[in-house]
């Protein structure tokens, strides 16, 4: 042995404070970045078994050399460990959670590259520089100073005990505090839902829902998936541009619902309860069947047009409950790098309607007014440039993006408005129903905020439009049609969209409860259920948090 005992104990010390940089780290910055308290003191309890972990391993090792590599290894992990954590704190005020790192994955490349823009902001850069860079450099600097041959027999035993017990208490109590388990159990639930997707919901038909009642005349019905526009700034909905002339001017031949919600401000989540029997109570459904499904076992013949890129998984919903379809439209491939506008589904709309099948549903997947906004409409839509008069908050970005998302909310109304002319033509049995997965919150409620995130969810992010246009056949053939007009301040989740769905297209199934259709007179209003049970309300001003 080398030195007396009292100097291996002050060397082990010393290697222990260089350890637990990172920890101090995360000990001053997360009590300015920590919004919680008790958040903040789980985090740096986790933060310190984790450590411990770290610290014991490496004593496991008797070599100086192997330690001192082994060291640099720990610091190096611990310290991307630190910052990932802070800096998620520092953006969403929220811990970075199974559910976060959920909507991490389903981003596509280009999402990804929007979602790193708006990461990366000053005090994010500042953050990286001081855990990604002076702290590992302080370690480096300070672990050369010392000598790592402390060795005592009983180290290694004690070491041994320190792993098991912190490993013990990370798994049992400090669970979603640790990113390593916490990615690993997220991805292991993402993996699933994709694979059950696959498994339910790409077969052409389901061997969980029974139909029992169908329609034998010619018709045509068109349902439009929008994407991230809001209710929050359409004209139809009392916003105060006109970004919807189009359809207003076809307004009282419209059914406009003014209290739809989505159950989740995320595209996968979202649709995956809007189109399939997912719901609240069973997100991720098994032996799910998608309204797809429900169209083909119907004895309809199913087209699938999608302006969404078919690849990475925020598109593979989508296309995965698309693949269902006897047709499939893709217009966006995955590696052309152009701006498609929705424009371009219109001659596959063309294509589909001049079919001879005699019932025919068209499912129509538009890009909508997804960020960035300013890509999403050609030139000649570029209407609103200067600053919107009531502009909320009033700075140089809001009144730049809130154009820009006018902008395609206008472009948004020409294209549902050609759908709905195009099938209107074909003079037969139709309905056009058009609705968005979410919306976004464009300096609606937040100074500092464009998009959706359910860890900053708004009403804007919830609040979608659900607008349906019927042909004159449709009504005529529809005795019930002058009631309808009086279900539009129906208050509804579209989770339940797939038994209004049936009712819109005459299909009645075993499991069939009119009580979630909007469209049934014996609808029953309920509390519409988001986030961790919270009751929307529109009356509300803000979302709890
Ligand atoms: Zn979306």
């Amino acid at each position: 042995m080398e030195g007396s005992l009292k100097l291996n104990i002050r060397r082990l010390f010393k290697l222990a404070l260089v350890v637990s940089l990172p920890l101090f780290t995360l000990l001053i910055l997360g009590w300015f970045l920590i919004p919680i308290f008790r958040a903040y003191i789980k985090e740096v309890l986790a933060f310190g078994f984790l450590t411990l972990v770290f610290f014991s391993f490496i004593l496991l090792f008797l070599k100086a050399k192997t330690r001192k590599l082994l060291t640099l290894i720990a610091i190096g992990l611990l310290s991307l460990f630190n910052y990932i954590k802070l800096s998620f704190y520092h953006i969403y005020e929220v811990n970075l959670s199974a559910s976060a790192l959920f909507v991490i994955f389903e981003s596509d490349t280009r999402e990804s590259k929007d979602f790193l823009s708006n990461y990366f902001d000053k005090t994010n850069l500042l953050l990286a520089v001081l855990c990604l860079v002076v702290v590992p450099f302080v370690a480096y600097r300070l672990l050369k100073r010392i000598n790592l041959k402390a060795n005592f027999k009983f180290i290694k035993i004690l070491a041994f005990i320190a792993i098991v017990a912190s490993g013990y208490l990370i798994n049992s109590s400090f669970k979603s505090e640790n990113i390593v388990v916490e990615s690993i159990s997220a991805y292991k639930d993402f993996a699933a839902l994709q694979e059950q997707l696959k498994s339910d919901l790409a077969k052409p038909t389901s061997s969980f829902i029974e139909v029992e009642k169908k329609t034998d005349y010619p018709e045509t019905h068109v349902v439009i998936i929008g994407e991230a526009t809001t209710s929050w700034h359409m004209q139809l909905y009392g916003y105060d541009r006109p970004t919807n002339p189009k359809l207003t001017q076809i307004r009282d031949q419209l059914l406009v619902f003014d209290s739809v919600i989505t159950p989740n401000v995320h595209t996968i989540v979202a649709l995956d309860k809007i189109l399939t029997f997912s719901d609240y109570n069973n997100p991720n459904k098994t032996n799910n069947t998608s309204v797809v499904q429900l169209a083909n076992q119907a004895d309809f013949t199913t087209y699938w047009i999608s302006n969404q890129r078919p690849v990475g998984f925020h598109e593979r919903i989508s296309s995965i409950i698309g693949t269902a379809a006897d047709e499939t439209y893709f217009v966006a491939t995955s590696d052309s790098d152009d701006e498609i506008y929705d424009e371009m589904l219109l001659p596959a709309l063309d294509l589909v309607l001049q079919k001879p099948a005699k019932k025919k549903l068209v499912f129509m997947h538009l890009i909508g007014t997804h960020g960035k906004y300013n890509r999403r409409y050609p030139k000649s839509f570029e209407i609103f440039k200067s600053e919107k008069e009531n502009l909320k908050f009033k700075h140089k970005k809001a009144a730049l993006l809130v154009n820009y998302y006018d902008n395609a909310t206008l472009y948004n109304d020409f294209v549902v408005r050609q759908v709905i002319e195009k099938v209107r033509h074909k003079n037969i049995n139709s309905y056009v129903a058009y609705f968005s997965d979410h919306g976004d919150d464009v300096y609606d409620t937040m100074e500092d905020y464009a998009g959706h995130n359910e860890y900053r969810a708004t009403r804007p992010m919830y609040e979608i439009p659900f607008i349906v246009w019927f042909s004159k056949t449709y009504k005529a053939n529809n005795p019930n049609f002058e009631q309808y007009k009086t279900y539009q301040k129906r208050a509804y989740n579209l989770e339940d969209f797939q038994y209004t769905f049936s009712d819109l297209s005459g299909i009645t199934f075993k499991t069939f409860d009119s009580t979630k259709s909007i469209f049934s007179t014996g609808f029953i209003r309920k509390p519409r259920i988001i986030r961790k049970n919270q009751v929307y309300n529109n009356r509300l001003k803000k979302l709890e948090h």
